[in-house]
């Protein structure tokens, strides 16, 4: 039996894999990935290593969480290393917890390699700090995946009143209910907000706005794409560095 490494493959740009990451992935028999904001990693496999896609090719969807597990698991039993590569960081809306439930509960053993979440770095290249004295003591990661007006939300908007810095995941296509609901909780329509394409990577493209203007201006921004609320979102101003505009 092998051995699974949960790996995170960082936001995008290719230098910040972590160097755990990269030996690991040199050594792999099998890599098991999904849409990776940057596909080159996969060039640093050795010779004979296969891959397994367990994405969709055309929609933000991957193959059901019940299927990955599984893939993962019967590999584990035909190859010694085996790695699980994600975007970002295993365990910031990654499903890393529950593929390694899975494998311990057959037996399998597992490592997981953090990697550089979007939540943070996307914003860091756009010159957006998610905490910055005087502005915000705290932030929060959010999913933008469940539409805010389902009955029964997981999410405690109301809880979202204070001044944190708030980053939406999975977001865009649900940009305008986030901000509507933003602005019902109390949140003045001209609070900024920011939201990231293509973070960390030559295409990133970031736009800038406030809760009452930011879909028409950013609806059409190519995915991955996260969206950042707060104040710190004017430090852009002075600390943008990575994209020329
Ligand atoms: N585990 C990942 C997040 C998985 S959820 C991490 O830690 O980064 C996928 C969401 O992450 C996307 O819908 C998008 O909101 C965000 N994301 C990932 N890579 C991104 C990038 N390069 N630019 C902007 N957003 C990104």
């Amino acid at each position: 039996m092998g051995k699974v490494y949960l790996t995170g493959a960082g936001p995008g740009d290719l230098e910040l894999l972590t160097i755990k990451a990269l030996r690991i992935i040199r050594e792999a028999d099998v890599i098991i990935y999904d849409r990776l904001a940057n596909p080159d990693i996969l060039k640093e496999a050795k010779a004979g290593c296969e891959f397994v896609y367990v994405g969709k090719a055309d929609s933000r969807h991957t193959l059901p969480q019940e299927e990955i597990n599984e893939v993962i698991y019967q590999n584990a039993l035909k190859h010694d290393i085996v790695v699980r590569l994600k975007g970002g960081d295993p365990f910031v809306f990654g499903r890393g917890g529950e593929e390694g439930i899975y494998l311990k509960e057959r037996g399998i053993e597992f490592e997981l390699i953090p990697g550089i979440t979007s939540a943070i770095a996307v914003p860091e290249y756009a010159g957006i700090p998610v905490t910055h004295r005087g502005v915000t003591v705290s932030f929060r990661v959010v999913t933008g995946h469940e539409a805010p007006n389902k009955e029964k939300s997981q999410i405690p908007w109301q809880n979202f009143k204070s001044d944190d810095t708030i980053v939406f995941l999975m977001g865009l296509h649900n940009l305008d209910k986030i901000a509507s609901k933003l602005i019902e909780i109390g949140k003045p329509a001209d609070y900024p907000v920011a939201v990231i394409s293509k973070g960390t990577t030559k295409e990133e493209k970031t736009v800038v706005g406030t809760l009452s203007d930011i879909y028409e201006k950013a609806k059409d921004l190519p995915t991955p794409a996260l969206i950042v609320v707060g104040n710190v979102v004017k430090l852009r101003d002075q600390l943008n560095w990575f994209e020329r505009s």
